[in-house]
Formats: structure tokens, C-alpha cells, sequence
């Protein structure tokens, strides 16, 4: 019997396995790293075609058939199964990661394969479609959102394969797609927490202009927030805003996803909201700042653009230009 909440769809179509493990173009010195192998149907494939697989499976009933299925042949040697939860292992040195993963950890995943270190040459992995979708669309399409920028700041990704349901076997209530991760090299170099927190703002509404999101009073209030410590920070010399970071850690991404499904068609406005101000000095300081702000977005155009048409690199040239004029999202 199988767990539905772990995701386990075996895959029962042998083309289809055949058809993945080919397009992923595994030389025979791989690593290859394979996460949720169930039953070992891709396994056995991965065995052939790499120099090594490495499985990492989080129930114990599937470790054991696993163990099983090679014990006694010549590939047994070349298996090393980890059992426990992909997203809390520390994974190993690979090449390259194939997976038909549980849906449920997608996002999580996706950003723990991204900071991993050091970078893999690719990973294919199959998703549910839309996921997959939202992962390659380009600035326009109706699933550009958050998680798209976030990922492709870190990777080209490419979709490979449609996969209907009936390839697995209990079948999925969704259709899934096999996509391709090619993790960039070099790094593009921008803060990580900078980044997290200028875009949740621009997507915050992303189908608004910028203009208006950063009018918001909260947008504002929190901006100057953070301008004013960083003034302060540089004051008594400390200079926080070179801060080196020895490892990578984009596990504050992993919930990209319920941002998303959480935000509502035409959504409540929060425009009109309305921040009470204690004093007529206050007041005066915040318009102040709000006039720095707007001026970054006026200076290069950004006024009247929106989110959900603006490019990975609008993006980082905007963020670098609001660092640029002091104006920090951490
Ligand atoms: N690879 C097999 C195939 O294609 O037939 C099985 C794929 S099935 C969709 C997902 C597998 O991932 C199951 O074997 C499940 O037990 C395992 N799994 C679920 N959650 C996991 C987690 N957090 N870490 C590691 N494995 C997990």
C-alpha cells in the first residue's frame, strides 16, 4: 500500500524512465544523486547509465525493497541508500540529481538544490505542471510570479517533458512535467536577504505598478525603517552591509509557494490603507524619505512598470539602484 502523503507515485511506464535518464545526459563518472527512488524503477536505470547513485528515501519500507532489489547484483555496490527526509540530510558531493520527487516538497527542495555547494552540473526533476510552469515562465506570462525570479536568479531552467497521469501508478490528481535545473556559473552575486526582501515587496501586488506598491504607507514606513538603521550602523563604523557569507542559505525561500496561492484574484487594497501619524514632525520625515524613494523608481523609469513584466535583470539593476541611494529591504 502506499502513503499518500508522501507522494508515492511509482512511475510504471519504462519508456518514460528510459525517456528521462536520456535526456539527462549522465556520463558514466557521474555522481548522480536521486531523491524519493521508491521502489527503484529509475534506480536501476540511473545504475547503468552512472558511475554512482546516491538515494536518499525517507520510508523505511522503500530502503528495505530497495536494498532488496539490488542486494546480490553488481550494481549493490555502486547504491548507497541515505534514509530520512531529502530536506533535512545533508546531501553529498554529485553531478547531477534526478528525481520524481513527492510534489509537497517542491519549493523547499528546489531552493535547498540551489544553495547547495558545491553547484551541480543539472538536476532533472519532475513536478506537478503548473510548478513546473511557474518555474519557465518569462516575464508576461500569466505564472510569472515570485518563485520564478527567485529560481532563475540561480539557474537557466528548461522544460523537457509533459508527463500525464497515467504514468504513475496510484495516478496523481495532477498532470507533471520533467524540468531541467542548470544552476548559473558563476553565481550571480547580489545580497540573498536583499533580495528576499525587495522581492516580496514588488510582488506583493504584482500586477500594480511600482508606483504604487512603494507608495504604500507600511512599504514606506518599513524602507525608512531600515534606511535609518543603516545610517545609524554607519555612523559608529560598523559597516554592515558587507557582511560574508560563507554558505548559502536560501531555505527563507522555500515558502514561495504559499505566497503565491495564497494571493487572491484583484485581491483587498491595500492603497487606501491608512498609517496613523503621531506628530506633525513625523510626517515630514516620512514624506521626505518617500520622495527618495519614488525618485529612484522615477530616475530609471520604473514608476509605471509592473512585476509581472519585469525582467531578471530590471530587477537587479532596480534593487542595485535603490542600495545605491541607501535604501535597504533588510
Ligand atoms: N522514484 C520512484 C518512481 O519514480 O517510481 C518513486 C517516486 S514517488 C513520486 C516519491 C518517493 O519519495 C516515494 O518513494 C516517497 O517515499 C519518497 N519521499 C517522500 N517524501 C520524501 C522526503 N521528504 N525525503 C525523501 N524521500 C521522500
Amino acid at each position: 500500500s502506499f502513503h499518500k502523503s508522501k507522494g508515492q507515485h511509482i512511475l510504471k511506464n519504462p519508456l518514460l524512465v528510459d525517456t528521462i535518464v536520456q535526456k539527462s545526459g549522465i556520463k558514466s563518472t557521474d555522481v548522480v544523486l536521486e531523491i524519493g527512488p521508491g521502489t527503484g524503477n529509475l534506480t536501476k536505470k540511473l545504475l547503468e547509465a552512472g558511475k554512482k547513485v546516491i538515494a536518499v528515501e525517507i520510508d523505511p519500507r522503500m530502503v528495505l525493497e530497495l536494498q532488496r532489489r539490488f542486494q546480490g547484483t553488481p550494481y549493490s555496490n555502486r547504491l548507497t541508500v541515505i534514509q530520512g527526509d531529502v530536506l533535512k540530510t545533508e546531501l553529498p558531493y554529485f553531478d547531477i540529481c534526478v528525481a520524481n520527487i513527492p510534489y509537497q516538497i517542491s519549493s523547499p527542495l528546489t531552493f535547498k538544490l540551489l544553495g547547495h555547494q558545491p553547484a551541480f552540473r543539472c538536476a532533472i526533476i519532475m513536478f506537478q505542471r503548473e510548478f513546473a510552469m511557474r518555474l519557465v515562465a518569462q516575464p508576461g506570462d500569466k505564472l510569472y510570479c515570485r518563485l520564478t525570479v527567485n529560481t532563475q536568479l540561480h539557474a537557466r531552467i528548461f522544460h523537457l517533458l509533459k508527463v500525464g497521469k497515467n504514468n504513475f501508478r496510484p495516478p496523481p490528481k495532477v498532470d507533471s512535467s520533467v524540468v531541467r535545473i542548470e544552476p548559473r556559473k558563476p553565481r550571480i552575486d547580489v545580497n540573498q536577504k536583499e533580495w528576499d526582501g525587495f522581492l516580496r515587496i514588488c510582488f506583493n501586488r504584482k500586477n500594480k505598478t511600482l508606483g504604487a506598491i512603494f507608495r504604500q504607507k507600511n512599504v514606506i514606513s518599513l524602507l525608512e525603517k531600515n534606511y535609518k538603521t543603516v545610517q545609524a550602523l554607519k555612523l559608529s563604523q560598523e559597516g554592515p552591509l558587507k557582511e560574508t557569507e560563507t554558505k548559502m542559505d536560501l531555505s527563507s525561500l522555500g515558502d514561495c509557494m504559499d505566497d503565491e496561492s495564497m494571493e487572491m484574484e484583484g485581491g483587498t487594497d491595500d492603497d487606501d490603507y491608512e498609517m496613523e501619524v503621531e506628530d506633525d514632525e513625523a510626517k515630514e520625515v516620512q514624506s521626505e524619505f518617500k520622495g527618495k524613494v519614488l525618485g529612484v523608481l522615477k530616475e530609471a523609469d520604473f514608476e509605471e512598470k509592473r512585476s509581472s513584466k519585469l525582467s531578471l535583470q530590471e530587477f537587479l539593476y532596480l534593487l542595485s539602484l535603490f542600495n545605491k541611494a541607501g535604501i535597504h529591504f533588510c
